[in-house]
């Protein structure tokens, strides 16, 4: 039986973030200014603090300094809208970051608007979004913008190759399948509506999955030879809730992300990555 290969994401993460921690120290001997990560979460939800810590925690090793925002979970719209702009406006903050979900009562997309574009290193404004489908200079979301590096470390090149990702989120489905299209993929989107999901699967070179359910996917459904990235998470199961069936997956595909392992790591390095070039850039410092 074969056995597909790893798409090691630890790897390459650390490969990134060593990269990104002796730029960030160049810039700052260069200019006397650190990059700066601005972290803003409303309320309380445990998960998302955790989140937020662990980002925090990683700029601090890579040499980036973070701000963080903690705000009531009973603020408004316009509140938030507010704090964002601020932050958009101070200098010394190069990027700015704001935890989802962020409560039912809240516009997130008005508030994800309010973070200027070239501080918005999560890549979550339309302005970012529009760069991302017209393959323009840009932010890119971090998850989707990971999984484009994972491809390219193993020299696989979506032109031409018909690939599907299922699950159309603002934040990973929707961009992964805009920057797949830009490198010419023939790309099918599948969501909570597609019918007879497992025969849009098999005929996928590449499948994206970005759905967060166990198992949706049955390694039955993989082409052989198919590229299967899984961004599925699921903290609470045993298995780290990937969306694909790992275990018969592997045997079919010809090379697969581990979950964890895979794309996970891949977000914080992009994160951290693109702090350092919106810290440049703003401090105009060019070739750091
Ligand atoms: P989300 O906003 O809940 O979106 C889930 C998507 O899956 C939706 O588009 C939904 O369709 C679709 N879906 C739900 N049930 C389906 C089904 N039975 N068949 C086909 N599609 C179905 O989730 P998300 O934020 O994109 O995250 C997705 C997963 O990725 C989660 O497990 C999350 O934890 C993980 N994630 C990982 C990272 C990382 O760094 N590794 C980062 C972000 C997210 P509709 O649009 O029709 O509702």
């Amino acid at each position: 039986m074969s056995q597909a290969r790893f798409m090691d994401g630890t790897a390459l993460a650390r490969r990134i973030v060593e990269n990104t921690a002796e730029r960030a120290v160049a810039l700052t001997d260069r200019t006397g200014t650190a990059p700066c990560l601005a972290t803003v979460l409303v309320g309380e939800d445990p998960a998302s603090a955790t989140y937020v810590r662990m980002k925090q925690k990683r700029c601090r090793k890579a040499g980036i300094t973070s701000r963080h925002v903690a705000l009531p979970a009973a603020m408004t719209t316009a509140e938030l809208v507010g704090a964002l702009r601020e932050l958009s406006a101070e200098p010394a903050v190069h990027g700015i970051l704001l935890q989802h979900p962020v409560g039912d009562h809240i516009d997130e997309r008005a508030a994800f608007e309010a973070i200027a574009p070239e501080k918005d290193v999560d890549g979550v404004t339309f302005a970012s979004f529009a760069a991302m489908s017209f393959a323009r200079p840009g932010f890119v979301s971090c998850t989707p913008g990971g999984i484009m590096r994972l491809l390219d470390e193993y020299d696989v090149d979506p032109a031409g190759k018909r690939a599907v990702v299922v699950g159309r989120s603002a934040i990973l489905g929707k961009p992964v399948g805009m920057l797949l299209l830009a490198r010419d993929a023939t790309v099918t989107y599948c969501h909570s509506r597609t019918r007879d999901l497992p025969s849009v699967v098999r005929e996928a070179d590449i499948v994206v999955a970005a759905v967060g359910r166990p198992r949706l996917i049955g390694g039955a459904d993989i082409k052989p030879g198919a590229v299967v990235i899984d961004a599925g998470y699921n903290a609470g199961t045993a298995t780290g809730g990937a969306d694909v069936d790992f275990d018969s997956a592997v045997t079919r595909a010809g090379l697969i992300t581990p979950v964890p392992g895979g794309v996970g790591p891949m977000t914080i390095a992009t994160l951290l990555e693109q702090t350092v070039d919106a810290a440049t850039r703003q401090l105009g410092v060019h070739g750091a």
